[in-house]
């Protein structure tokens, strides 16, 4: 063992290790304590990857650690002591956390360690790590003559070096022990393989498959935060088919699972499930946002529980798929304990998916109509959403004309009052021209105008909603609701039926 070990060590490696993080373990190591970079900052740095945060695991503990710097706090129940440092040069170099050498501990609950138990020896440490490319320790020996480097030794007592040659996530120990202890780990493996790209080793994904139940027992939130980094990678579609290898959608979020073999109509090549996967690898191409991808994730997940045969058009069809997708989208986000904000941004842009079709036939008050219903802050995102539907559906990028034609009829819209803060009247000039008294008839009224307005922007001035306030106002309640609701049915059902003429036209639904 002693004599691996030492093969292990090898001296004189340099990295490009910031100052901000050795100059946290050149403290410690003055103080006389063993201080070593771990888990995926060297990781990340032998691949070539930028590290998104730095670790040090160290044989001082908590108490000695906080003695050590100015600014520190304590991170979590793991004995984890962030230091802090407010000058440093980029976001993640604020805090580089310190952890004591820790021992493998007992985990009854699948989850976390019933407690938590400190070693005076890195092998310890390195034992309860989760797969070997997370398990190597640099040592800090020296600056390199080089500029920015340091000189450092790699202690790998696993097979760390050699399965990042190989790209293989591999379990330190008995895999199926080690996903017993923290089911988490069995996202964690899934996430970094998808990540990194790299593949599973074989014992380690049988046990994947063995143990996944154990992932009802981990908080949603955990969950949820390795999902999202699935879907913020760069190949979304690789992770969430390995995840439906393995198993896993049932516990993340299982009415995607019910996308799977279900066929759609003649416009698509795909069924449901690679048809979501295909536009979300389209969102990961274009390097958008993460709402981008939790939209377009969700965009048809209403379709499985909407699919009707029509004997008419002989084929499938998902009528009210949108609807049904923003309400099983809520609650499987609210599961997942994503934020309400989140929660609405991505519901609204689920339900108004379908909207762009045409803009030949589209017109500029249904344009108006879609931004007030998403709001102008998501209108971009609702296109790119669109786009990505599109290519998920296996059809050719959209003419560049008409992306432009889209692109113009927002920006113009943009400038037009499509909300009823943005009429050239409020209520309190209401009630003044009026004589009203507050109440929700005023509500009434704004929004019988702002419903002419959509239809005609040049209506919004205030010497025309004057006008017009002392004819709404003159009508009871009722009739002005009714008038109110009647007139923007009537224009609804025009344009469904202008959307349902377009989709025809392009076999879609
Ligand atoms: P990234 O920083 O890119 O998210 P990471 O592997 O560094 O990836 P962290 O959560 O920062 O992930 O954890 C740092 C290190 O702590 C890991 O590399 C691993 O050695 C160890 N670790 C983290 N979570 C676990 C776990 N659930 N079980 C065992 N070891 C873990
Ligand atoms: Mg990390």
């Amino acid at each position: 063992m002693e004599k691996e070990k030492k093969e292990n060590r090898e001296a004189n490696v340099t990295f490009a290790i910031p100052n901000e993080v050795a100059v946290v373990a050149n403290t410690l190591e003055k103080k006389g304590f063993e201080a070593y970079l771990i888990g995926g900052c060297v990781r990340d740095m032998i691949l070539g990857r930028k590290p998104k945060d730095w670790d040090i695991t160290t044989n001082a503990n908590p108490d000695q650690i906080i003695a050590s710097f100015p600014n520190t706090f304590y991170e979590n129940e793991y004995g984890t002591v962030g230091v802090v440092n407010e000058e440093a040069s980029d976001e993640t170099l604020k805090v580089v956390e310190v952890t004591p050498y820790r021992l493998e501990e007992k985990y009854s609950d699948n989850r976390r360690p019933d407690k938590v138990i400190f070693s005076g020896k890195i092998d310890d440490d390195l034992k309860r790590r989760d797969f070997t490319i997370n398990a190597i320790a640099l040592k800090i020996t020296d600056k390199s003559d080089k500029k920015g480097l340091y000189k450092a030794i790699i202690i790998d007592l696993f097979t760390g070096i050699k399965d990042l040659k190989t790209g293989v996530i591999k379990a330190v120990g008995e895999p199926t022990e080690r996903f017993g202890e923290d089911a988490l780990r069995i996202l964690r493996a899934v996430r970094i393989a998808t990540e990194l790209g790299f593949s599973i080793e074989k014992e380690t994904e049988s046990s994947i498959g063995m143990t996944a139940e154990l992932l009802k027992k981990i908080a949603p939130e955990r969950i949820r935060d390795e999902f999202v980094r699935i879907l913020m990678s760069d190949n979304p579609m690789t992770g969430l088919n390995l995840c439906r290898k393995l198993g896993l959608i049932k516990y993340i979020v299982p009415e995607l699972e019910t996308a799977i073999g279900v066929d759609q109509n003649q416009a698509h090549s795909y069924d449901v499930w690679e048809h979501i996967l295909r536009s979300v690898q389209h969102a990961a191409e274009k390097k958008w946002s993460n709402d981008v991808r939790l939209a377009t994730l969700f965009h048809d997940i209403g379709k499985p529980v909407t699919r009707e045969w029509s004997k008419e058009k002989n084929d499938w069809t998902f009528h009210g798929h949108d609807l049904a997708g923003s309400r099983i989208t809520t609650k499987a986000m609210a599961r997942l304990r994503f934020s309400k904000k989140e929660i609405e941004k991505t519901v609204k842009l689920v339900r108004w998916h379908m909207f762009f079709s045409d803009t030949e036939q589209i017109t500029l008050s249904a344009v108006r109509r879609i931004v007030n219903r998403v709001g102008p802050e998501n209108i971009w995102d609702l296109m790119k959403v669109r786009m990505c539907d599109r290519i998920g559906t296996g059809r050719p990028k959209e003419s560049p004309y008409r992306l432009r034609k889209y692109q113009s009829m927002i920006e113009e819209v943009m400038r037009d009052p499509i909300s009823v803060s943005m009429l050239a009247i409020d209520g309190a000039e209401i009630m003044k021209v009026t004589g009203l008294s507050p109440g929700p008839k005023i509500g009434y009224i704004l929004n019988a105008m702002l419903e002419e307005v959509f239809e005609d922007p040049k209506q919004n001035t205030s010497e025309n909603l004057n006008k017009m306030a002392m004819m709404l106002a003159k009508m009871t309640d009722t009739d002005l609701k009714k008038a109110g609701e009647s007139a923007k049915e009537n224009r609804e059902k025009k344009e469904q039926k202008e959307i349902d003429a377009i989709r025809k036209k392009y076999w879609v639904q």
